[in-house]
């Protein structure tokens, strides 16, 4: 049986309650709000769109709410921050191993799956600085949306 996009963000919001219950933190309405708009979207959000998001169905949050739970999911490893040279943090919680595109035209933040088997080869001077846990990859370019909107 197919697992659906729901039932994956159901048990995502599950694990994310026990995590707040063994944290000894509130299961709040708006803590699980904001995790869903990211745990949802494949877009990598910043804080502001999250805000906008949370804002038409819960009017009284506060971009600092927003700011805040961010960083708590963040410290309790729910979610993370894309580490780039983009211009704003953004929020991934797909916590499966997978590398990003980064389209430095249009800032969009495009997910990388390795095929099964393929590998990534280790720098071979990366050693030198301790034990090599994992890699995260991130290529940067312009993206296929991008290139077809130069070109016309
Ligand atoms: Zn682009
Ligand atoms: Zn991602």
């Amino acid at each position: 049986m197919e697992v659906s996009k729901e039932q994956i963000l159901e048990e995502k919001i599950d694990y994310l309650k026990t995590m707040c219950k063994l944290k000894g933190m509130r299961v709040t309405p708006q803590r699980i709000a904001i995790f869903k708009e990211v745990a949802k979207s494949c877009e990598h959000p910043d804080a502001e769109t999250v805000y906008e998001a949370v804002k038409h169905k819960m009017p009284n949050v506060s971009v600092d709410t927003v700011y805040r739970t961010l960083s708590s999911l963040e410290e309790m490893d729910m979610i993370f921050r894309v580490d780039n040279q983009l211009p704003k943090a953004r929020f991934d919680a797909d916590k499966t191993p997978h590398h990003h595109f980064l389209c430095t035209q249009c800032n969009e933040v495009y997910d990388i799956f390795l095929e099964p088997g393929e590998e990534i080869p280790i720098p071979k001077n990366a050693d030198k600085f301790g034990r090599i846990k994992d890699i995260n990859v991130q290529i940067r370019g312009i993206c296929n949306k991008c290139l077809e909107k130069n070109s016309k």
